[in-house]
């Protein structure tokens, strides 16, 4: 290869943006021919969506502490945190893109304009009369022989250099559609089976009917998963009922634990709605209330501790509704306070793959240099964000990963 470089990024998404993004900083636009193809009209569709419209590109912890974020991968990730972490995508964006940033709970970094419409357009605007971006353009086919050849629905293109970047099979509508995993399968990748991990899950059964009728309510809850009637993992926090099933962050955090094969009754999510206390600490409390508050039905008693609609839901499902507390049985006591600290929720197994924030599997990071993003099995290919086996909790996690690993496929292209 002499003169100029051709580099084709394949998916104009956060990763693919990024990477064109170090690459034109890195080089100042020199003996590089820098080529973005997209299928879609407009890149960056997913990108627009981040953090509810907002954004959150990071997360200002140390590497060291950060990596953790990454479950199984914090090993493999925790180099390209090293070298292009928080605080190097912060300084991108305010002094390469001209976005101030602020720091919000849990370390959370937004652009202080929260607008990621406005972080995609300042990203295009950035890389225009440097980068070339091809739109509507959905790749087919992708074959190496002495350069490699890209076929799309517009023509087809050569390169010398790929950095394969199509994104996962999460959020389908945006267009990750899995296409990251065929084309680097076929380039002889091995693929990490795929779950829909940062996702809402559907409720099964009575489960649904309960959770449906409570639509839209959010509690605090400790949350511990079951599979297969063994405790898989637990989450605590801020959780929503939903039309079909459980949704907000604690309950997403789980849902990569749930196994693509399980059937039936054996997953289900089991809610402790009053994670303050212990269940003898809690039955102590409510036989008090119980004592002092013979005239009150046992819905409002419950809802002191949780919103009156879900404490009706509750009461409802061992039939004391209607109930007072005068009367109200050791039996009934006994049944309500383990309801309310151990609520089954059973669980539907699709792999809610539409919904899903990010997807778990993905291209095997044993086959990627960890220190330059290239394949060790195809030279000259380069695989950044979700096509990889990388999958972050929520709170900037994920877009910091594209950051990084872009920065070292930049890096590495251009030496
Ligand atoms: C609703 C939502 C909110 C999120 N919020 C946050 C957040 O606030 N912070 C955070 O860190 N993470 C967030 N994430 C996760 C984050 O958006 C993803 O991890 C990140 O976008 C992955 O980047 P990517 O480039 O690998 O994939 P994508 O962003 O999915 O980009 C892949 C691109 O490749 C294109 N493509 C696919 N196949 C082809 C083909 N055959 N030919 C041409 N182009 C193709 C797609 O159209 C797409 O544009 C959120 C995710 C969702 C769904």
């Amino acid at each position: 290869m002499s003169g100029v470089k051709r580099v084709g990024i394949i998916g104009g998404g956060a990763a693919g943006l990024f990477t064109a993004c170090q690459l034109k900083r890195l080089s100042g636009g020199k003996d590089i021919d820098i080529t973005v193809i997209e299928k879609n009209s407009v890149p960056g569709k997913k990108l627009i969506l981040t953090g509810h419209g907002r954004c959150n590109i990071t997360n200002l912890k140390d590497p060291s502490v950060l990596k953790k974020g990454y479950h199984e991968a914090e090993n493999f990730i925790y180099p390209a945190l090293r070298e292009f972490g928080p605080e190097d995508t912060i300084r991108f964006f305010e002094d390469e893109l001209g976005l101030k940033t602020k720091e919000e709970e849990n370390n959370r970094i937004f652009p202080e304009c929260d607008s990621a419409v406005k972080v995609r357009d300042e990203i295009l605007s950035y890389l225009s009369g440097t980068v070339k971006i091809v739109s509507g353009a959905n790749v087919l086919g992708i074959t190496k022989q002495s350069d490699f050849e890209v076929i799309t629905a517009k023509g087809v293109y050569n390169f010398d250099v790929i950095v394969l970047s199509c994104g996962g099979s999460s959020f389908i509508k945006t267009g990750s559609s899995g296409d990251s995993y065929r084309f680097a399968g076929l380039m002889g990748h091995t693929i990490i089976p795929l779950r829909a991990a940062l996702s809402p899950v559907r409720a099964a059964g009575y489960s649904l009917k309960f959770t449906s009728a409570l639509s839209g309510v959010s509690v605090n809850a400790k949350i511990s998963l079951y599979c297969n009637e063994r405790i898989t993992t637990s989450s605590e926090g801020e959780m929503l009922f939903a039309e079909s099933g459980l949704t907000g962050p604690a309950v997403m955090e789980l849902s990569r634990e749930i196994p693509a094969d399980i059937s039936g009754e054996n997953a289900y999510m089991e809610l402790d709605l009053v994670p303050s206390m212990n269940d003898g600490q809690f039955e102590q409390e409510f036989l008090a209330l119980i004592r002092d508050h013979a005239d009150t039905k046992i819905t409002t008693l419950i809802s002191r501790y949780i919103p009156a609609s879900a404490a009706y839901e509750i009461t409802s499902l061992i039939d004391a509704e209607d109930l007072y507390a005068q009367g109200f049985t050791k039996e009934n006591r006994k049944k309500l306070c383990r309801k309310v600290k151990h609520l089954k929720i059973v669980l539907d197994n699709v792999q809610d793959f539409d919904r899903a924030y990010v997807t778990r599997g993905g291209v095997s990071l044993k086959e990627i240099e960890r220190k330059t993003m290239q394949s060790k099995i195809v030279s000259g290919l380069y695989i950044t964000g979700e096509a990889l086996d990388i999958d972050g909790i929520s709170g900037g996690y994920n877009l910091q990963a594209c950051m990084s690993e872009a920065y070292l496929a930049a890096k590495d292209i251009l030496t």
